[in-house]
Protein backbone atom coordinates (compact mmCIF):
# COMPACT_ATOMS: atom_id res chain seq x y z
CA UNK A 1 0.00 0.00 0.00
CA UNK A 2 2.92 2.60 1.06
CA UNK A 3 4.27 2.78 -3.22
CA UNK A 4 0.04 3.24 -4.09
CA UNK A 5 -0.84 6.74 -5.33
CA UNK A 6 -4.25 7.68 -5.97
CA UNK A 7 -4.80 10.98 -7.50
CA UNK A 8 -7.16 12.84 -10.04
CA UNK A 9 -6.55 16.11 -12.14
CA UNK A 10 -9.08 18.85 -11.42
CA UNK A 11 -9.33 21.70 -13.54
CA UNK A 12 -11.80 24.66 -15.03
CA UNK A 13 -13.22 23.31 -18.50
CA UNK A 14 -10.06 23.34 -21.32
CA UNK A 15 -7.33 23.87 -19.00
CA UNK A 16 -6.16 20.61 -20.23
CA UNK A 17 -6.37 18.06 -18.07
CA UNK A 18 -6.67 15.33 -20.75
CA UNK A 19 -3.81 15.98 -22.76
CA UNK A 20 -1.99 16.08 -19.23
CA UNK A 21 -3.14 12.46 -18.52
CA UNK A 22 -2.23 11.08 -22.10
CA UNK A 23 1.42 12.98 -21.48
CA UNK A 24 1.20 11.15 -17.83
CA UNK A 25 0.82 7.76 -20.12
CA UNK A 26 3.17 8.08 -22.51
CA UNK A 27 5.64 9.46 -19.95
CA UNK A 28 4.96 6.29 -17.58
CA UNK A 29 5.14 3.66 -20.78
CA UNK A 30 2.15 2.90 -19.92
CA UNK A 31 0.98 3.34 -23.77
CA UNK A 32 3.08 2.69 -26.92
CA UNK A 33 3.35 5.34 -29.56
CA UNK A 34 1.03 2.81 -31.66
CA UNK A 35 -2.12 3.13 -29.33
CA UNK A 36 -1.05 6.68 -28.43
CA UNK A 37 -3.91 8.47 -29.74
CA UNK A 38 -4.95 12.67 -28.76
CA UNK A 39 -6.87 12.33 -25.57
CA UNK A 40 -6.93 8.47 -24.36
CA UNK A 41 -9.02 8.79 -21.71
CA UNK A 42 -11.41 10.40 -23.58
CA UNK A 43 -12.68 7.38 -25.52
CA UNK A 44 -16.59 8.43 -26.45
CA UNK A 45 -16.62 9.82 -30.44
CA UNK A 46 -18.60 12.50 -28.71
CA UNK A 47 -15.83 13.45 -26.10
CA UNK A 48 -13.75 13.72 -28.60
CA UNK A 49 -15.27 16.16 -31.14
CA UNK A 50 -16.67 17.94 -28.56
CA UNK A 51 -13.24 17.79 -26.45
CA UNK A 52 -14.69 17.67 -23.15
CA UNK A 53 -14.87 14.93 -20.87
CA UNK A 54 -18.03 13.51 -20.31
CA UNK A 55 -17.42 10.66 -18.01
CA UNK A 56 -14.52 9.96 -15.40
CA UNK A 57 -12.56 7.41 -16.32
CA UNK A 58 -9.24 5.78 -14.69
CA UNK A 59 -6.30 4.22 -15.60
CA UNK A 60 -3.38 2.77 -13.59
CA UNK A 61 0.55 3.43 -14.81
CA UNK A 62 3.87 1.96 -13.19
CA UNK A 63 6.49 4.53 -12.34
CA UNK A 64 10.01 3.69 -10.80
CA UNK A 65 10.89 6.56 -9.07
CA UNK A 66 14.70 6.75 -7.05
CA UNK A 67 14.68 2.65 -7.65
CA UNK A 68 11.38 2.12 -6.16
CA UNK A 69 8.73 1.10 -8.17
CA UNK A 70 5.29 2.53 -7.56
CA UNK A 71 1.59 2.09 -8.91
CA UNK A 72 -0.13 5.10 -9.80
CA UNK A 73 -3.92 5.63 -10.23
CA UNK A 74 -5.24 8.76 -12.38
CA UNK A 75 -9.03 9.00 -11.89
CA UNK A 76 -10.32 11.71 -14.84
CA UNK A 77 -12.63 13.81 -14.17
CA UNK A 78 -15.33 15.65 -16.15
CA UNK A 79 -15.02 19.66 -15.59
CA UNK A 80 -18.84 20.56 -16.65
CA UNK A 81 -21.38 21.64 -14.05
CA UNK A 82 -24.01 19.11 -15.62
CA UNK A 83 -21.49 16.46 -14.08
CA UNK A 84 -20.25 17.52 -10.98
CA UNK A 85 -21.45 15.02 -8.84
CA UNK A 86 -19.35 12.61 -10.65
CA UNK A 87 -16.62 15.28 -9.87
CA UNK A 88 -17.11 14.64 -6.30
CA UNK A 89 -17.29 11.15 -6.19
CA UNK A 90 -13.86 10.79 -8.44
CA UNK A 91 -12.58 13.09 -5.75
CA UNK A 92 -13.68 11.07 -2.71
CA UNK A 93 -11.46 8.03 -4.57
CA UNK A 94 -8.11 9.79 -4.34
CA UNK A 95 -5.59 11.31 -1.54
CA UNK A 96 -3.97 13.80 -3.87
CA UNK A 97 -5.50 16.18 -6.24
CA UNK A 98 -3.34 18.27 -9.59
CA UNK A 99 -5.09 21.16 -9.76
CA UNK A 100 -4.26 22.76 -13.23
CA UNK A 101 -4.43 26.24 -14.39
CA UNK A 102 -3.83 27.54 -18.10
CA UNK A 103 -1.28 30.53 -17.69
CA UNK A 104 -3.44 32.29 -20.14
CA UNK A 105 -6.61 31.80 -18.62
CA UNK A 106 -5.61 31.94 -14.63
CA UNK A 107 -8.38 30.91 -11.79
CA UNK A 108 -11.83 30.16 -13.43
CA UNK A 109 -15.26 29.51 -11.29
CA UNK A 110 -14.65 25.57 -11.82
CA UNK A 111 -11.10 25.54 -10.87
CA UNK A 112 -12.79 27.37 -7.44
CA UNK A 113 -15.52 24.75 -7.10
CA UNK A 114 -13.59 21.44 -7.79
CA UNK A 115 -10.62 22.97 -5.46
CA UNK A 116 -13.25 23.41 -2.77
CA UNK A 117 -14.53 19.96 -3.32
CA UNK A 118 -10.93 18.66 -3.09
CA UNK A 119 -10.18 20.47 0.13
CA UNK A 120 -13.41 19.41 1.59
CA UNK A 121 -12.03 15.48 0.87
CA UNK A 122 -8.47 16.79 2.59
CA UNK A 123 -6.72 15.89 -0.64
CA UNK A 124 -2.98 16.84 -0.93
CA UNK A 125 -2.90 19.87 -3.73
CA UNK A 126 -0.23 19.57 -6.16
CA UNK A 127 -0.71 23.07 -8.25
CA UNK A 128 0.52 23.20 -12.29
CA UNK A 129 0.27 26.17 -14.55
CA UNK A 130 -0.16 24.26 -17.81
CA UNK A 131 0.17 25.55 -21.35
CA UNK A 132 3.72 28.13 -20.32
CA UNK A 133 4.35 27.23 -24.23
CA UNK A 134 1.63 29.67 -25.21
CA UNK A 135 3.08 33.24 -26.05
CA UNK A 136 -0.06 34.47 -24.28
CA UNK A 137 0.93 32.76 -20.75
CA UNK A 138 1.25 35.20 -18.08
CA UNK A 139 3.17 32.96 -15.63
CA UNK A 140 4.40 35.21 -12.85
CA UNK A 141 0.90 36.50 -12.52
CA UNK A 142 -0.88 33.33 -12.92
CA UNK A 143 1.32 32.03 -10.06
CA UNK A 144 0.88 34.46 -8.01
CA UNK A 145 -2.82 33.95 -8.47
CA UNK A 146 -2.26 30.48 -7.93
CA UNK A 147 -0.21 31.30 -4.44
CA UNK A 148 -2.69 34.05 -3.46
CA UNK A 149 -5.79 31.00 -3.77
CA UNK A 150 -3.79 28.18 -2.32
CA UNK A 151 -1.66 29.86 0.47
CA UNK A 152 0.83 27.86 -1.25
CA UNK A 153 4.92 29.13 -1.50
CA UNK A 154 5.77 30.37 -5.04
CA UNK A 155 8.13 27.15 -5.41
CA UNK A 156 5.08 24.66 -4.89
CA UNK A 157 3.47 25.69 -7.90
CA UNK A 158 5.11 23.22 -10.98
CA UNK A 159 5.26 25.12 -14.34
CA UNK A 160 4.10 22.89 -17.70
CA UNK A 161 2.84 22.22 -20.61
CA UNK A 162 1.29 19.24 -21.34
CA UNK A 163 1.61 20.15 -25.45
CA UNK A 164 5.31 19.84 -25.14
CA UNK A 165 6.17 18.18 -22.13
CA UNK A 166 7.67 20.57 -20.27
CA UNK A 167 6.84 19.85 -16.47
CA UNK A 168 5.91 16.32 -16.83
CA UNK A 169 8.69 14.71 -14.80
CA UNK A 170 8.68 17.42 -12.26
CA UNK A 171 4.83 16.67 -11.60
CA UNK A 172 5.30 12.83 -11.18
CA UNK A 173 7.90 13.27 -8.64
CA UNK A 174 5.44 15.41 -6.82
CA UNK A 175 2.96 12.70 -7.07
CA UNK A 176 5.21 10.61 -5.16
CA UNK A 177 6.65 12.84 -2.81
CA UNK A 178 3.57 14.63 -1.58
CA UNK A 179 0.45 12.94 -1.99
CA UNK A 180 0.23 10.51 0.96
CA UNK A 181 -0.07 6.68 0.48
CA UNK A 182 -3.27 5.83 0.94
CA UNK A 183 -4.30 3.73 4.72
CA UNK A 184 -6.79 1.46 4.86
CA UNK A 185 -6.95 -2.23 6.93
CA UNK A 186 -6.44 -4.71 4.36
CA UNK A 187 -7.90 -7.24 7.39
CA UNK A 188 -11.29 -5.50 7.88
CA UNK A 189 -14.49 -6.61 6.32
CA UNK A 190 -14.44 -4.76 2.69
CA UNK A 191 -15.70 -1.17 2.23
CA UNK A 192 -15.17 0.07 -1.41
CA UNK A 193 -16.66 3.29 -2.61
CA UNK A 194 -17.93 3.10 -6.12
CA UNK A 195 -16.96 6.35 -8.15
CA UNK A 196 -17.92 5.47 -11.76
CA UNK A 197 -19.69 2.88 -13.76
CA UNK A 198 -19.61 2.13 -17.47
CA UNK A 199 -21.91 -0.04 -19.52
CA UNK A 200 -21.08 -2.89 -22.18
CA UNK A 201 -22.79 -4.42 -24.24
CA UNK A 202 -20.88 -7.50 -24.11
CA UNK A 203 -20.12 -7.95 -20.75
CA UNK A 204 -22.69 -5.80 -19.24
CA UNK A 205 -22.24 -2.78 -16.66
CA UNK A 206 -18.41 -2.52 -15.55
CA UNK A 207 -18.38 -0.61 -12.27
CA UNK A 208 -15.18 1.23 -11.04
CA UNK A 209 -14.52 1.30 -7.16
CA UNK A 210 -11.29 2.19 -5.16
CA UNK A 211 -10.76 -0.27 -2.12
CA UNK A 212 -10.88 1.56 1.17
CA UNK A 213 -10.34 -1.51 3.56
CA UNK A 214 -10.24 -5.08 2.76
CA UNK A 215 -10.09 -6.67 -0.53
CA UNK A 216 -12.48 -7.64 -3.37
CA UNK A 217 -11.72 -11.20 -4.47
CA UNK A 218 -13.11 -13.06 -7.81
CA UNK A 219 -15.88 -14.68 -7.04
CA UNK A 220 -16.75 -12.78 -3.90
CA UNK A 221 -20.28 -13.02 -2.81
CA UNK A 222 -20.86 -8.82 -2.14
CA UNK A 223 -23.61 -6.64 -1.48
CA UNK A 224 -24.05 -2.45 -2.85
CA UNK A 225 -25.19 -0.75 0.67
CA UNK A 226 -27.52 1.96 -1.00
CA UNK A 227 -29.21 -0.37 -3.39
CA UNK A 228 -29.23 -3.41 -0.80
CA UNK A 229 -28.58 -5.92 -3.67
CA UNK A 230 -25.76 -8.77 -3.67
CA UNK A 231 -23.79 -10.39 -6.54
CA UNK A 232 -20.63 -12.62 -7.20
CA UNK A 233 -17.76 -10.69 -8.48
CA UNK A 234 -17.46 -12.49 -11.91
CA UNK A 235 -14.76 -10.46 -13.05
CA UNK A 236 -12.19 -8.02 -10.83
CA UNK A 237 -9.42 -6.42 -12.24
CA UNK A 238 -7.53 -3.12 -12.65
CA UNK A 239 -7.47 -0.82 -15.41
CA UNK A 240 -4.88 -0.14 -17.66
CA UNK A 241 -5.53 0.87 -21.56
CA UNK A 242 -7.31 -2.25 -21.56
CA UNK A 243 -8.49 -4.08 -18.53
CA UNK A 244 -6.61 -6.36 -16.68
CA UNK A 245 -8.25 -9.41 -14.56
CA UNK A 246 -6.55 -10.32 -11.15
CA UNK A 247 -7.59 -12.69 -8.45
CA UNK A 248 -7.85 -9.68 -6.03
CA UNK A 249 -7.88 -5.99 -5.43
CA UNK A 250 -7.17 -4.52 -2.30
CA UNK A 251 -7.03 -1.92 0.22
CA UNK A 252 -5.76 1.60 -1.14
CA UNK A 253 -6.13 0.41 -4.37
CA UNK A 254 -7.97 1.31 -7.73
CA UNK A 255 -10.17 -1.80 -10.10
CA UNK A 256 -13.05 -2.34 -12.03
CA UNK A 257 -15.71 -5.38 -10.95
CA UNK A 258 -18.09 -6.91 -13.72
CA UNK A 259 -20.78 -9.00 -12.13
CA UNK A 260 -23.22 -9.47 -15.39
CA UNK A 261 -25.45 -6.57 -14.24
CA UNK A 262 -27.34 -5.47 -17.55
CA UNK A 263 -28.59 -2.29 -16.56
CA UNK A 264 -26.56 0.77 -15.19
CA UNK A 265 -29.76 2.00 -12.60
CA UNK A 266 -29.26 -0.96 -10.56
CA UNK A 267 -25.18 0.76 -9.85
CA UNK A 268 -25.13 3.88 -8.11
CA UNK A 269 -22.22 5.82 -8.20
CA UNK A 270 -21.28 6.90 -4.77
CA UNK A 271 -22.34 3.77 -3.20
CA UNK A 272 -20.74 1.40 -1.09
CA UNK A 273 -19.67 -2.19 -1.96
CA UNK A 274 -18.84 -4.68 0.81
CA UNK A 275 -19.04 -8.43 1.56
CA UNK A 276 -22.50 -9.97 1.77
CA UNK A 277 -21.61 -11.95 4.44
CA UNK A 278 -19.28 -10.25 6.65
CA UNK A 279 -20.50 -6.53 5.46
CA UNK A 280 -18.52 -2.97 6.98
CA UNK A 281 -20.53 -1.17 9.20
CA UNK A 282 -19.69 1.66 7.85
CA UNK A 283 -20.94 3.03 4.28
CA UNK A 284 -18.34 5.34 2.77
CA UNK A 285 -19.94 8.44 3.40
CA UNK A 286 -21.71 11.60 1.02
CA UNK A 287 -23.86 8.80 -0.81
CA UNK A 288 -26.44 10.90 -3.07
CA UNK A 289 -29.31 9.89 -5.61
CA UNK A 290 -28.51 12.03 -8.70
CA UNK A 291 -31.73 14.24 -9.43
CA UNK A 292 -32.31 15.50 -13.04
CA UNK A 293 -32.77 19.27 -13.11
CA UNK A 294 -33.97 20.35 -16.36
CA UNK A 295 -37.25 18.48 -18.07
CA UNK A 296 -37.94 18.38 -21.75
CA UNK A 297 -40.17 16.49 -24.07
CA UNK A 298 -38.21 14.61 -26.74
CA UNK A 299 -40.70 13.12 -29.24
CA UNK A 300 -39.76 11.48 -33.19
CA UNK A 301 -40.00 13.34 -35.75
CA UNK A 302 -41.77 10.80 -37.44
CA UNK A 303 -44.75 9.25 -35.56
CA UNK A 304 -44.24 6.06 -36.57
CA UNK A 305 -40.88 5.93 -34.91
CA UNK A 306 -42.14 6.13 -31.15
CA UNK A 307 -41.23 2.03 -30.27
CA UNK A 308 -37.84 2.61 -31.88
CA UNK A 309 -37.16 5.96 -29.83
CA UNK A 310 -38.58 4.07 -26.88
CA UNK A 311 -35.89 1.21 -27.27
CA UNK A 312 -33.18 3.58 -27.95
CA UNK A 313 -33.92 5.95 -24.86
CA UNK A 314 -33.82 2.29 -23.16
CA UNK A 315 -30.51 1.39 -24.74
CA UNK A 316 -29.18 5.15 -23.86
CA UNK A 317 -29.47 4.80 -20.45
CA UNK A 318 -28.15 1.39 -19.79
CA UNK A 319 -24.95 3.48 -20.32
CA UNK A 320 -26.04 6.68 -18.79
CA UNK A 321 -28.28 6.40 -15.37
CA UNK A 322 -28.30 9.84 -14.97
CA UNK A 323 -31.46 10.15 -17.82
CA UNK A 324 -35.06 9.39 -16.68
CA UNK A 325 -37.91 9.30 -19.00
CA UNK A 326 -41.43 8.35 -18.79
CA UNK A 327 -43.89 8.50 -21.76
CA UNK A 328 -45.96 11.49 -22.21
CA UNK A 329 -48.44 12.53 -24.99
CA UNK A 330 -48.88 15.86 -27.34
CA UNK A 331 -52.08 16.69 -29.07
CA UNK A 332 -49.68 18.90 -31.01
CA UNK A 333 -46.58 15.64 -31.20
CA UNK A 334 -48.13 12.90 -30.58
CA UNK A 335 -46.37 10.34 -27.86
CA UNK A 336 -43.01 11.01 -26.82
CA UNK A 337 -41.31 10.83 -23.91
CA UNK A 338 -40.98 13.76 -20.90
CA UNK A 339 -36.76 13.36 -20.01
CA UNK A 340 -35.29 14.80 -16.99
CA UNK A 341 -31.86 15.90 -17.56
CA UNK A 342 -28.68 16.99 -15.02
CA UNK A 343 -28.46 20.36 -17.29
CA UNK A 344 -28.53 22.32 -20.63
CA UNK A 345 -25.38 20.29 -21.79
CA UNK A 346 -26.50 16.87 -20.65
CA UNK A 347 -29.87 17.64 -22.64
CA UNK A 348 -27.98 18.09 -26.21
CA UNK A 349 -25.51 15.23 -25.30
CA UNK A 350 -28.15 13.17 -25.10
CA UNK A 351 -30.02 14.33 -28.19
CA UNK A 352 -27.08 14.08 -30.25
CA UNK A 353 -26.41 10.56 -28.91
CA UNK A 354 -29.86 9.53 -29.74
CA UNK A 355 -29.02 11.15 -33.85
CA UNK A 356 -25.60 9.43 -34.18
CA UNK A 357 -25.71 6.20 -32.30
CA UNK A 358 -29.28 5.50 -32.86
CA UNK A 359 -30.39 7.00 -35.96
CA UNK A 360 -33.16 9.04 -34.31
CA UNK A 361 -34.52 12.20 -35.65
CA UNK A 362 -36.37 13.63 -32.57
CA UNK A 363 -38.03 17.40 -31.75
CA UNK A 364 -37.00 18.38 -28.22
CA UNK A 365 -39.63 20.83 -26.85
CA UNK A 366 -38.98 23.70 -24.65
CA UNK A 367 -36.88 22.87 -21.60
CA UNK A 368 -38.28 23.91 -17.76
CA UNK A 369 -37.03 23.14 -14.53
CA UNK A 370 -39.35 21.09 -11.93
CA UNK A 371 -42.21 23.10 -9.95
CA UNK A 372 -43.69 22.53 -7.01
CA UNK A 373 -47.20 23.15 -6.87
CA UNK A 374 -49.74 23.29 -4.10
CA UNK A 375 -53.60 23.86 -4.56
CA UNK A 376 -56.21 26.07 -1.95
CA UNK A 377 -57.81 22.52 -1.78
CA UNK A 378 -54.77 20.68 -0.34
CA UNK A 379 -51.92 23.13 0.24
CA UNK A 380 -50.04 21.06 2.32
CA UNK A 381 -49.51 18.18 -0.81
CA UNK A 382 -47.22 19.10 -3.24
CA UNK A 383 -47.56 18.54 -7.03
CA UNK A 384 -44.60 18.12 -9.11
CA UNK A 385 -44.60 20.37 -12.40
CA UNK A 386 -42.42 18.81 -14.67
CA UNK A 387 -44.26 19.94 -17.68
CA UNK A 388 -46.65 22.91 -18.40
CA UNK A 389 -49.50 20.74 -18.90
CA UNK A 390 -49.12 19.70 -15.33
CA UNK A 391 -49.83 23.32 -13.78
CA UNK A 392 -52.95 23.38 -11.99
CA UNK A 393 -55.31 25.80 -13.42
CA UNK A 394 -54.44 28.88 -11.72
CA UNK A 395 -57.78 29.89 -9.84
CA UNK A 396 -56.94 26.70 -8.10
CA UNK A 397 -53.41 27.20 -7.09
CA UNK A 398 -52.09 28.07 -3.92
CA UNK A 399 -48.57 28.68 -4.50
CA UNK A 400 -45.86 27.65 -6.59
CA UNK A 401 -42.50 27.25 -5.80
CA UNK A 402 -39.29 26.98 -7.95
CA UNK A 403 -35.86 25.98 -7.58
CA UNK A 404 -33.10 28.24 -6.43
CA UNK A 405 -29.20 28.02 -7.11
CA UNK A 406 -26.28 29.92 -5.85
CA UNK A 407 -24.10 30.91 -8.69
CA UNK A 408 -20.52 31.81 -8.60
CA UNK A 409 -19.26 33.91 -11.48
CA UNK A 410 -15.55 35.20 -11.71
CA UNK A 411 -14.53 37.77 -13.70
CA UNK A 412 -12.22 40.37 -14.64
CA UNK A 413 -13.20 43.72 -12.10
CA UNK A 414 -14.28 45.91 -15.25
CA UNK A 415 -17.13 43.51 -16.14
CA UNK A 416 -18.50 43.75 -12.65
CA UNK A 417 -21.32 46.02 -13.91
CA UNK A 418 -22.55 44.83 -17.12
CA UNK A 419 -22.78 41.08 -15.26
CA UNK A 420 -24.32 42.65 -12.03
CA UNK A 421 -27.34 44.14 -14.05
CA UNK A 422 -27.86 40.64 -15.81
CA UNK A 423 -28.11 38.67 -13.32
CA UNK A 424 -30.32 40.94 -11.34
CA UNK A 425 -32.51 40.92 -15.15
CA UNK A 426 -32.33 37.41 -14.25
CA UNK A 427 -33.86 37.50 -10.90
CA UNK A 428 -30.72 37.24 -9.22
CA UNK A 429 -29.42 38.19 -6.17
CA UNK A 430 -26.16 39.27 -5.26
CA UNK A 431 -24.88 37.32 -2.16
CA UNK A 432 -21.11 38.76 -1.88
CA UNK A 433 -18.43 40.37 -3.80
CA UNK A 434 -15.26 39.19 -3.37
CA UNK A 435 -12.19 40.47 -4.92
CA UNK A 436 -9.33 37.13 -5.77
CA UNK A 437 -6.77 39.90 -6.84
CA UNK A 438 -7.00 43.50 -7.95
CA UNK A 439 -8.70 42.28 -11.13
CA UNK A 440 -10.50 39.17 -10.66
CA UNK A 441 -13.56 39.74 -8.67
CA UNK A 442 -15.68 36.45 -7.86
CA UNK A 443 -19.75 37.47 -7.72
CA UNK A 444 -22.08 35.06 -5.70
CA UNK A 445 -25.52 35.31 -6.21
CA UNK A 446 -28.95 33.56 -5.14
CA UNK A 447 -30.80 32.92 -8.45
CA UNK A 448 -33.79 30.84 -10.05
CA UNK A 449 -32.37 28.08 -11.92
CA UNK A 450 -34.91 28.97 -14.54
CA UNK A 451 -33.24 31.71 -15.39
CA UNK A 452 -30.18 29.97 -16.38
CA UNK A 453 -31.54 27.50 -18.74
CA UNK A 454 -32.83 30.35 -20.64
CA UNK A 455 -30.35 32.18 -22.43
CA UNK A 456 -28.42 32.79 -19.99
CA UNK A 457 -24.71 31.17 -20.79
CA UNK A 458 -24.78 33.22 -24.30
CA UNK A 459 -25.66 36.59 -22.71
CA UNK A 460 -22.60 35.58 -19.78
CA UNK A 461 -20.63 35.15 -22.44
CA UNK A 462 -21.12 38.63 -24.36
CA UNK A 463 -21.22 41.11 -21.63
CA UNK A 464 -17.85 39.83 -20.07
CA UNK A 465 -16.50 39.36 -24.08
CA UNK A 466 -15.69 35.69 -22.56
CA UNK A 467 -14.26 36.98 -19.58
CA UNK A 468 -16.56 35.41 -17.51
CA UNK A 469 -17.09 31.72 -15.47
CA UNK A 470 -19.73 30.10 -14.02
CA UNK A 471 -20.34 27.65 -11.67
CA UNK A 472 -23.58 26.59 -9.46
CA UNK A 473 -25.09 24.64 -7.16
CA UNK A 474 -28.72 24.11 -5.71
CA UNK A 475 -29.96 25.86 -2.74
CA UNK A 476 -33.66 24.65 -2.23
CA UNK A 477 -37.04 25.71 -3.14
CA UNK A 478 -38.61 28.97 -3.37
CA UNK A 479 -41.64 30.96 -3.61
CA UNK A 480 -42.17 31.80 -7.00
CA UNK A 481 -45.28 33.62 -9.71
CA UNK A 482 -45.85 31.29 -12.34
CA UNK A 483 -48.18 31.18 -15.40
CA UNK A 484 -48.25 29.12 -18.37
CA UNK A 485 -47.95 31.06 -21.58
CA UNK A 486 -49.84 29.06 -24.57
CA UNK A 487 -49.25 30.10 -28.15
CA UNK A 488 -51.65 28.94 -30.44
CA UNK A 489 -50.82 29.06 -34.21
CA UNK A 490 -54.01 29.46 -37.06
CA UNK A 491 -56.06 29.31 -33.34
CA UNK A 492 -55.47 26.33 -31.84
CA UNK A 493 -53.06 25.67 -28.75
CA UNK A 494 -49.75 23.73 -29.68
CA UNK A 495 -49.56 22.34 -26.36
CA UNK A 496 -45.63 21.46 -27.34
CA UNK A 497 -44.83 25.33 -27.30
CA UNK A 498 -46.34 26.12 -23.70
CA UNK A 499 -43.68 27.50 -21.45
CA UNK A 500 -43.58 27.84 -18.01
CA UNK A 501 -42.74 31.83 -17.10
CA UNK A 502 -41.91 34.15 -14.37
CA UNK A 503 -45.25 36.70 -14.21
CA UNK A 504 -43.00 39.06 -14.65
CA UNK A 505 -41.42 38.15 -17.82
CA UNK A 506 -44.21 36.29 -19.43
CA UNK A 507 -45.36 39.34 -21.24
CA UNK A 508 -41.98 40.28 -22.80
CA UNK A 509 -41.25 36.47 -23.91
CA UNK A 510 -44.35 35.94 -25.47
CA UNK A 511 -44.02 38.96 -27.41
CA UNK A 512 -41.12 37.65 -28.47
CA UNK A 513 -41.71 34.19 -28.46
CA UNK A 514 -44.45 35.72 -31.57
CA UNK A 515 -41.72 37.57 -33.27
CA UNK A 516 -39.22 34.64 -33.51
CA UNK A 517 -41.52 32.09 -34.19
CA UNK A 518 -42.64 34.41 -37.32
CA UNK A 519 -39.26 34.55 -38.62
CA UNK A 520 -39.46 30.30 -38.14
CA UNK A 521 -42.06 28.93 -39.52
CA UNK A 522 -42.37 28.79 -43.14
CA UNK A 523 -44.61 30.86 -45.19
CA UNK A 524 -47.30 28.28 -46.38
CA UNK A 525 -50.36 28.93 -48.94
CA UNK A 526 -52.03 30.86 -46.39
CA UNK A 527 -52.07 33.96 -43.68
CA UNK A 528 -50.96 32.22 -40.39
CA UNK A 529 -52.06 33.57 -36.78
CA UNK A 530 -49.42 33.29 -33.93
CA UNK A 531 -50.63 34.39 -30.67
CA UNK A 532 -49.04 34.12 -27.47
CA UNK A 533 -52.04 33.67 -24.50
CA UNK A 534 -51.91 33.29 -20.46
CA UNK A 535 -55.09 31.32 -20.13
CA UNK A 536 -57.74 33.52 -22.48
CA UNK A 537 -56.08 36.30 -22.67
CA UNK A 538 -54.20 37.45 -25.62
CA UNK A 539 -50.81 39.16 -24.78
CA UNK A 540 -49.27 39.06 -28.43
CA UNK A 541 -50.35 38.55 -31.75
CA UNK A 542 -47.84 38.21 -35.41
CA UNK A 543 -49.17 36.94 -38.36
CA UNK A 544 -46.99 34.82 -41.02
CA UNK A 545 -47.86 35.76 -44.54
CA UNK A 546 -49.23 33.52 -47.46
CA UNK A 547 -47.10 32.74 -50.31
CA UNK A 548 -47.57 35.13 -53.07
CA UNK A 549 -49.44 33.27 -56.09
CA UNK A 550 -46.38 33.73 -58.45
CA UNK A 551 -43.49 32.38 -56.10
CA UNK A 552 -45.97 29.25 -55.84
CA UNK A 553 -46.48 28.68 -59.28
CA UNK A 554 -42.76 28.42 -60.09
CA UNK A 555 -42.53 25.38 -58.02
CA UNK A 556 -44.95 23.90 -60.57
CA UNK A 557 -43.28 24.65 -63.85
CA UNK A 558 -39.48 23.94 -65.15
CA UNK A 559 -38.21 21.16 -66.32
CA UNK A 560 -38.14 17.23 -64.53
CA UNK A 561 -34.44 17.40 -62.79
CA UNK A 562 -35.64 21.51 -61.67
CA UNK A 563 -38.61 20.09 -60.01
CA UNK A 564 -36.74 17.11 -59.07
CA UNK A 565 -33.84 19.24 -57.46
CA UNK A 566 -36.51 21.19 -55.61
CA UNK A 567 -38.38 17.55 -54.10
CA UNK A 568 -35.30 16.68 -52.62
CA UNK A 569 -34.63 19.97 -51.10
CA UNK A 570 -37.94 20.31 -49.67
CA UNK A 571 -37.25 16.52 -48.59
CA UNK A 572 -34.54 17.69 -46.67
CA UNK A 573 -35.83 20.51 -44.96
CA UNK A 574 -38.68 18.42 -43.67
CA UNK A 575 -36.82 16.08 -41.79
CA UNK A 576 -37.35 18.39 -38.53
CA UNK A 577 -40.44 19.34 -39.69
CA UNK A 578 -43.95 18.63 -38.10
CA UNK A 579 -47.22 19.04 -39.03
CA UNK A 580 -49.25 20.54 -36.65
CA UNK A 581 -53.01 21.02 -37.76
CA UNK A 582 -52.22 22.03 -41.47
CA UNK A 583 -49.28 23.93 -40.47
CA UNK A 584 -45.41 22.93 -40.71
CA UNK A 585 -43.56 23.77 -37.31
CA UNK A 586 -39.48 23.82 -37.61
CA UNK A 587 -37.49 22.03 -34.60
CA UNK A 588 -35.95 25.12 -34.17
CA UNK A 589 -39.42 26.62 -33.35
CA UNK A 590 -39.87 24.58 -30.64
CA UNK A 591 -36.81 25.37 -29.22
CA UNK A 592 -37.31 29.53 -29.84
CA UNK A 593 -37.79 30.56 -26.62
CA UNK A 594 -34.55 29.77 -25.33
CA UNK A 595 -33.20 32.19 -28.65
CA UNK A 596 -34.87 34.98 -28.29
CA UNK A 597 -31.91 37.61 -28.22
P1 LIG B 1 -9.62 19.64 -20.60
O1 LIG B 1 -10.97 20.20 -20.97
O2 LIG B 1 -9.15 20.23 -19.31
O3 LIG B 1 -9.56 18.15 -20.63
O4 LIG B 1 -8.61 20.21 -21.68
P2 LIG B 1 -7.94 19.48 -22.91
O5 LIG B 1 -6.84 18.59 -22.48
O6 LIG B 1 -9.00 18.93 -23.76
O7 LIG B 1 -7.23 20.75 -23.60
C1 LIG B 1 -7.96 21.84 -24.10
C2 LIG B 1 -7.18 22.47 -25.25
O8 LIG B 1 -5.95 23.02 -24.80
C3 LIG B 1 -6.79 21.47 -26.34
O9 LIG B 1 -6.94 22.11 -27.59
C4 LIG B 1 -5.34 21.16 -26.05
O10 LIG B 1 -4.64 20.80 -27.20
C5 LIG B 1 -4.84 22.48 -25.49
N1 LIG B 1 -3.72 22.31 -24.55
C6 LIG B 1 -3.68 21.51 -23.47
N2 LIG B 1 -2.50 21.65 -22.83
C7 LIG B 1 -1.79 22.56 -23.52
C8 LIG B 1 -0.49 23.14 -23.36
O11 LIG B 1 0.28 22.85 -22.44
N3 LIG B 1 -0.11 24.08 -24.27
C9 LIG B 1 -0.91 24.45 -25.30
N4 LIG B 1 -0.46 25.37 -26.14
N5 LIG B 1 -2.14 23.92 -25.49
C10 LIG B 1 -2.58 22.99 -24.61
MG1 LIG C 1 -10.95 16.67 -21.14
Amino acid sequence: MKNIRNFCIIAHIDHGKSTLADRLLEFTGSVTDRESQAQLLDSMDLERERGITIKSHAIQMNYTYKGEEYVLNLIDTPGHVDFSYEVSRSIAACEGALLIVDAAQSIQAQTISNLYLALENDLEIIPVLNKVDLPSANIEVVTDDIVELLGCEIEDVIPASAKTGIGIEEILSAIIEKIPAPTGKIDAPLRALIFDSVYNPFRGVETYFRVINGSIKKGQHIKFVATGKDYFADEVGTLRLKQEPKKEICAGDVGYLITGIKEAREIKVGDTITDAKNPTTEAVAGFEDVKPMVFAGIYPVDTEDYEDLRSSMEKLQLNDASLVFIPESSAALGFGFRCGFLGMLHLEIIQERLEREFDMTVITTVPNVSYHAFTHKNPEVKILVNNPTDLPDPSSLNRVEEPYIKASIITKSDFVGSIMSLCIDKRGQITNQNYLTPERVELTFDMPLAEIVFDFYDRLKTVSKGYASFDYSPIGMRASKLVKVDVLLNGSIVDALSALLHADNAYDIGKKMCEKLRQLIPRQQFDIPIQAAIGAKIISRETVKALRKDVTAKCYGGDISRKRKLLEKQKKGKKRMRLVGNVEIPQEAFMAVLKLN
